[in-house]
């Protein structure tokens, strides 16, 4: 099969937004299981020539013109709240009862800034040259880790931001889990902690099995190592060993990797403590990196 996609003139990936060429060419679908798509990108950058996952670009696409039409459609509140968790199950982007029970129970709404949209499949700008992920990169992220985030179990979230996806992690393993989130700038974490306080999440911060931290992520948090998941918001140029340590045998990280092309990477501990990895997909994050670097020019 051979098709040509218009597109908007604006792709949401991760964490930035970029601009997208407006043609888009897609082959032979049926070739093979991964269906990759030649997105030519000289229309706008020169001659860079990106690979990126049908099943994921494409679908994201989809359901970023669709939920923009939904939001206008049906506004925010939790109208919007539902029709983005149906547009992802839609799209293929979630799989699961609990990931869906979970974003529709913990609203995008109070983590966004005032004015922005909500429900809409995009990264905003949360400020400090941050952004909060766009909801099929939360909803992508809590599909791969959903295994390791039974009643009970430990997780971390690396370059909490918002605290969204953290708070996503404290409903899913409940008040006799662990939650532990950590971003560097400290503002940020405040407004994370004020963000789950309105939220269905604020019980586990108040009895303290969910916790918002300052510090320098890639050191990981020692103090409720070792982690069944760890998530990590932001893309590193290589898996930061103490975050490796930080993983339980039989745990598994969800990490994005590269400077300007990335991919978001699964890593699996074995109990022996071998480490297995698979790639997902190509994304595009904000950097994990030093507050100072981070903050430059802000
Ligand atoms: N996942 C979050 C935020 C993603 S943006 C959300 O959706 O809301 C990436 C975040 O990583 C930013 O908040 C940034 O401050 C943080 N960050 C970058 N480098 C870091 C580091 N070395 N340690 C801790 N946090 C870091």
């Amino acid at each position: 099969m051979r098709a040509q996609v218009l597109l908007c003139p604006t792709i949401t990936a991760y964490g930035r937004l970029y601009c997208a060429p407006r043609r888009l060419h897609r082959y032979n679908s049926s070739s093979s299981s991964s269906q990759f798509l030649n997105l030519n990108l000289s229309r706008f950058s020169g001659a860079l020539f990106f690979h990126m996952e049908v099943c994921s670009l494409a679908r994201n696409l989809c359901f970023s013109l669709f939920s923009t039409h939904k939001q206008f459609q049906s506004g925010t509140g939790s109208s919007g709240k539902r029709g983005m968790v149906e547009n992802l199950k839609r799209y293929g982007v979630i799989s699961s009862k609990r990931v869906a029970q979970v974003m529709e129970a913990l609203d995008r709404g109070l983590f966004v800034p005032v004015g922005s949209s909500a429900y809409v499949d995009t990264p905003v700008p949360i400020g400090y040259n941050a952004t909060i992920s766009a909801p099929h990169m939360h909803a992508t992220c809590l599909q791969l880790l959903e295994d390791k985030l039974h009643p009970g179990m430990r997780a971390l979230d690396v370059g909490s931001g918002t605290g969204y996806l953290t708070g996503c992690f404290a409903l899913m393993v409940g008040a006799e889990g662990r939650v532990v989130g950590v971003d560097h700038i400290p503002e940020l974490v405040d407004m994370s902690i004020k963000n789950i306080e309105k939220s269905v999440a604020a019980s586990f911060l108040k009895k303290g099995s969910l916790s918002l931290h300052v510090g320098d992520g890639r050191k990981g948090w020692q103090e409720f190592a070792p982690y069944d998941a760890i998530h990590v918001g932001a893309a590193a140029s290589e898996i930061p060993q103490p975050l490796l340590d930080q993983l339980k045998p039989g745990g598994r990280m969800v990490i994005p990797l590269g400077t300007y092309f990335q991919e978001l990477k699964v890593i699996d501990k074995n109990e022996d403590g071998s480490i297995k990895v698979h790639t997902e997909t190509s994304v595009r994050y904000v950097p994990l990196t030093s507050r100072v670097e981070q903050l430059g020019g802000f």
